[in-house]
């Protein structure tokens, strides 16, 4: 897994900072939440990391290298949006495949592939299905399934449960944890929400107003 190093961050959309100089070190393998109120800047950082938005002053260090610049498919960090945004006329194993096709995988590696990753977000026996056919949780699952079936460095998940209802969120949180467990990957999960993060990550940065105020394991963090 890889070590994301996150230096002297500060990022504009035009002449208002939203980012005002961001310090990180995220360990490889971390489950790491990035934890704030509406409008703290979280989601703006996130997207920086993919490679997103406009580019920032500073440093993003994957493993050592700097990836300011670079554009997002060079990167290879994985990206869960909140809306999912899944291509609805085609089927979940259509919208797995995608990215692989379009990174010109084998067609004899793309069933195989296509299949382990549903697998593994427990949508094995939904492949022939349309997106509209499916529950929101079932389609934040294929949107997991979409993102890690290109083997991504990096797991970047901006509020990937809040559009789920209040049960089913508290149940996704287990199956995400044991999937990011099991993948062993860097993960940044984005949240306003402090119990998910706390029942979820291994260490959170607080972020206020562009700037991270607090950083920590669950039970060194507190709400102010
Ligand atoms: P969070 O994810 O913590 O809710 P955001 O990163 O979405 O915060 O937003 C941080 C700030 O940047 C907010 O003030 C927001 O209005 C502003 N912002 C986000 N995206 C844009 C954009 N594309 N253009 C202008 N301002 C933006
Ligand atoms: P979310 O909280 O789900 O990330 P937002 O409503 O913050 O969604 O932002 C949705 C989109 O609008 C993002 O692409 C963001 O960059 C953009 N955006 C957010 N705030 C502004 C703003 N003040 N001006 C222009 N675009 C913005």
């Amino acid at each position: 897994p890889v070590q994301i190093d996150i230096e002297n961050l500060s990022l504009s959309f035009g002449n208002t900072e939203v980012l005002k100089g961001v310090n990180l070190a995220i360990r490889p393998g971390e489950f790491f939440a990035f934890l704030g109120p509406s409008g703290s800047g979280k989601s703006t950082l996130l997207r920086a990391i993919a490679g997103f938005g406009p580019t920032p002053k500073g440093q993003i260090k994957l493993d050592g290298q700097d990836i300011v610049g670079s554009v997002p498919w060079q990167r290879n960090v994985g990206m869960v949006f909140q809306s999912y945004a899944l291509w609805p006329h085609m089927t979940v194993a259509k919208n797995v495949a995608f990215g692989l096709e379009e990174r010109k995988v084998p067609a004899s590696e793309i069933g195989p592939k296509v299949r382990a990753a549903l697998e593994l977000v427990g949508m094995g026996d939904y492949a022939e299905r349309f997106p509209s056919q499916l529950s929101g949780g079932q389609q934040q699952r294929v949107a997991l399934a979409r993102t890690i079936v290109v083997e991504p460095r990096v797991l970047l998940l901006d509020e990937p449960l809040s559009n789920l209802d209040a049960n089913l969120r508290v149940q996704m949180r287990q199956d995400l944890l044991k999937l990011q467990r099991r993948l062993g990957i860097t993960t940044i999960f984005v949240t306003h929400d402090q119990e998910e993060a706390n029942t979820i990550c291994d260490r959170i940065a607080v972020m206020a107003d562009g700037v991270v105020q607090q950083i920590g394991r669950p039970d060194e963090v507190y709400d102010n």
